[in-house]
Order: structure tokens, then C-alpha cells, then sequence
């Protein structure tokens, strides 16, 4: 059995979870959950899974929900998250909230000698030297629950990167992948809300348009996998079967391949190293028919250049990568910048950044501070 402490269950891969949870009560329990505003999803998710402590974004609201829920320690704000990730019966801590509040407790949990599941990508993005090295220190795991870095981990499967000549990710493409730059402009919040494969959170959905999130995921590779910019590369796959490859140095290739559905890389990730039996996942191939690839675009989608030179650099340059992009997500989304407004306000931020090579997490936190300064448009 083991103990789940789970920072972000009322979003997507939050819900997601509680399903693999529920899918084998002899292998794993809940004993912590922790989301942002919504508490009455919350207060239902303790209620199933009797946790032994939650915890909300705002105090108020803590305080009105531990009425509701007799026996559970109910806290609030980011002390909330870092009681959670360092609860003593915990064994893995799994990060799934949107945005950089999930760095703090992750660091907190890996020093609590806690294993964690990063779903937050902007961990690894912002600070992924230091997330490592501490995970190292402790000698503790950092598993992933993206679906393009579980199928990497599942095919390297403990190979050294020394045997790798590339690291591919795939990426659907998003809905304008054919789309003419030309009628970028022309592009709504709704047209980018509809992804061809995925349900995902809000931001990750535009990111997903914009291709940041393949950009974001390489970045994430990179520390995740202890392997150069230079070795991490994109292939556009529309159906979204083959998650990402391995290219070795014999040119041999290896793929892991299923219909999307995120459950899948989350239970691998919170069982690992076992791999226990599902029925949730089917996938039948020759229904499927064909399979393609191409080549991304990166005149129409300069997210993967920026991704690219911000992993490169390094230091401080890939916290304000992600920075500048959430503001303009922020921006595209409340009507206040175009689609490919999200390009230029990132390359603005980025241009004018001075990067700190080998910064202390509080550089990091003060160039992200610093990123998000300034109205986009
Ligand atoms: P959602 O927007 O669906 O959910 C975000 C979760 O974070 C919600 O539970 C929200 O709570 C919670 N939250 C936000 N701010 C705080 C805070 N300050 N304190 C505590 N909880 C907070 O996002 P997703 O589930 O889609 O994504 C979560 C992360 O996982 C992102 O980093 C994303 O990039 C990554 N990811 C997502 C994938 C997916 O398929 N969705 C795939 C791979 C990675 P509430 O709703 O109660 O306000």
C-alpha cells in the first residue's frame, strides 16, 4: 500500500487521479489532497477517500470547510502545501496545480525524503538543476506524470543517456496545425480551447495551441532526463498514440504507444517501479489504421526556437520563458492579446531578461517575479 498526498485534486489530472486511486484501493491510498477554489469538489473527494489532512488556497474558505469535515485537518495557502507534501505517512507526493505554486512543495516534500510524481511541468521548467540535485541528495524519485516524459522513461527503462543519440516527444500539433500564419490573428479563445485529442486544464489547452507546451515539455526533458537541449527533439504526431521515442546510438528506435488517456502515465508513475494491470487503456491498432509524423513548424510556432534558446542558456532564462508565457496566456485569454501576441510577448520578455547563470532558487523566483511585470500587448 502505498500513501498519495495529491497537490491539485479538483483539476484535470487532480480528478484524473482520484480515478486511479479508486481503480485499486489495495495498492493506493489518499491521505492528503490539497486544491485551489473549489471546495466543494474538495469536501466531496475527502469525504469518499477520508484523507488525513486538505487544504485550500484561501483561509476563509479552509475554515468554512472544516465544519464540513469532522476528523480531517483541514489547512490553507502555501503552508497548506507544504504540511501536505511533507505529511509524515506520506510515501509520494503528486503535484498536478497549474502554475509555479507547486515548486515550494515539491522541494519541501524531496526534503521530506518523499518520492514525487511532477505533473507541474513549471517545476522542472523553472527550477529543474536544483529539483534534481535535491531529489538526488535525498535520494528520492522524480517520476513523471506527462504522458511524452512517461513514455521516455518507459523506454529508456534505467539505460544510461551515454546510449541515447535523441530524445523525441511527439506533439499533436494542436488545432492549428494546418492553419495559415496568415489567420493567426483571426484565432478566438474558443478556437484554441479545442484540442483534437486531449481534456486537459485551461492553460495547458493554449499552451497546447501554441505549442509551448511541447516547448515547456522539452525543457522538462531536459532535467528530467539529465541530457542537453542539443539531444531533445519534437515530431508532430496528429493522432496522439505514440507518446515520444527513444533514439539510441544504433539508430534503433523505441516508441510507447496507447489511445491518450492520462490515467495511464499517472498510475505508472504512483506505482512504479511496479507495473500493475488496468483495463482503463485499450487500444486497438489496426482500428486505428494509420499513423504519421512531420516535421513541426517552427516559422509559425517560434515556441519551440524560444524553448530551444531558453534551455540552451539555462539559469534564470527558462523561469522567465514560462513567466512571460503565463501572463500572455493570462492576456490572450481575457481578450487583452492576440494569439500571436503570445509569440512577441514572449521573445520581448525573454530579450530583455539579463540571465543569471547557476541562480539560487531565490533568483529564480525573482527573475519569474520580474517576468511578470509590465502589461502584455
Ligand atoms: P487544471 O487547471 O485542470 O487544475 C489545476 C489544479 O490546481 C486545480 O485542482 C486547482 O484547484 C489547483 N490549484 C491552482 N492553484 C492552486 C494553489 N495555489 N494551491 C492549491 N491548488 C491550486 O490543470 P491540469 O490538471 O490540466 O494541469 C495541472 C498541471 O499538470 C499543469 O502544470 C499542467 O501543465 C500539467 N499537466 C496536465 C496535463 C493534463 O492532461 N491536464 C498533462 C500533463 C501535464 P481549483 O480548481 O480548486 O481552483
Amino acid at each position: 500500500m502505498k500513501n498519495v498526498v495529491l497537490l491539485g485534486s479538483t483539476g484535470s489530472i487532480g480528478t484524473s487521479t482520484l480515478k486511479v486511486v479508486e481503480d485499486m484501493p489495495e495498492e493506493l491510498r489518499l491521505v492528503g489532497l490539497a486544491a485551489g477554489n473549489n471546495s466543494d469538489l474538495l469536501c466531496e473527494q475527502a469525504l469518499r477517500h477520508h484523507p488525513e489532512a486538505v487544504s485550500l488556497q484561501d483561509p476563509g474558505a479552509a475554515q468554512a470547510l472544516a465544519s464540513r469535515l469532522p476528523g480531517i485537518a483541514v489547512r490553507s495557502g502555501p503552508e497548506g502545501l507544504l504540511k501536505l507534501a511533507t505529511l509524515p505517512s506520506a510515501d509520494i507526493v503528486l503535484i498536478a496545480i497549474v502554475g509555479t505554486a507547486g515548486l515550494a512543495p515539491a522541494l519541501a516534500a524531496i526534503r521530506a525524503g518523499k518520492d514525487i510524481a511532477v505533473a507541474s511541468k513549471e517545476i522542472l521548467v523553472m527550477a529543474g538543476q536544483i529539483v534534481m540535485t535535491e531529489a538526488r541528495r535525498h535520494g528520492v524519485r522524480v517520476l513523471a506524470v506527462d504522458s511524452e516524459h512517461s513514455a521516455i522513461f518507459q523506454c529508456l527503462d534505467g539505460k544510461p543517456t551515454g546510449s541515447v543519440r535523441r530524445l523525441i516527444l511527439t506533439a499533436s500539433g494542436g488545432p492549428f496545425r494546418t492553419t495559415p500564419k496568415s489567420e493567426f490573428p483571426g484565432i478566438s479563445v474558443a478556437m484554441a480551447l479545442k484540442h483534437p485529442s486531449w481534456v486537459m486544464g485551461r492553460k495547458i489547452t493554449i499552451d497546447s495551441a501554441t505549442l509551448f507546451n511541447k516547448g515547456l515539455e522539452m525543457i522538462e526533458a531536459r532535467w528530467l532526463f539529465d541530457i542537453e537541449m542539443g539531444r531533445v527533439d519534437v515530431v508532430v504526431h496528429p493522432q496522439s498514440i505514440v507518446h515520444s521515442l527513444v533514439e539510441y546510438v544504433d539508430g534503433s528506435m523505441i516508441a510507447q504507444l496507447s489511445t491518450p488517456d492520462m490515467c495511464l502515465p499517472i498510475q505508472y508513475a504512483l506505482c512504479y517501479p511496479e507495473r500493475r494491470s488496468s483495463d482503463r487503456v485499450q487500444t486497438q491498432l489496426a482500428r486505428l489504421g494509420t499513423l504519421t509524423f512531420e516535421e513541426p513548424d517552427t516559422d509559425r510556432f517560434p515556441s519551440l526556437g524560444l524553448a530551444r534558446r531558453a534551455g540552451d542558456v539555462g539559469g534564470t532564462l527558462p523561469a522567465v520563458f514560462n513567466a512571460a508565457n503565463e501572463v500572455a496566456v493570462e492576456a490572450f485569454v481575457s481578450g487583452a492579446l492576440s494569439f500571436p501576441g503570445i509569440f512577441d510577448h514572449v521573445t520581448r520578455v525573454m530579450d530583455r531578461h539579463r540571465v543569471i547563470e547557476q541562480p539560487t532558487l531565490e533568483q529564480i523566483l525573482e527573475a519569474d517575479r520580474d517576468a511578470r511585470q509590465g502589461t502584455p500587448g
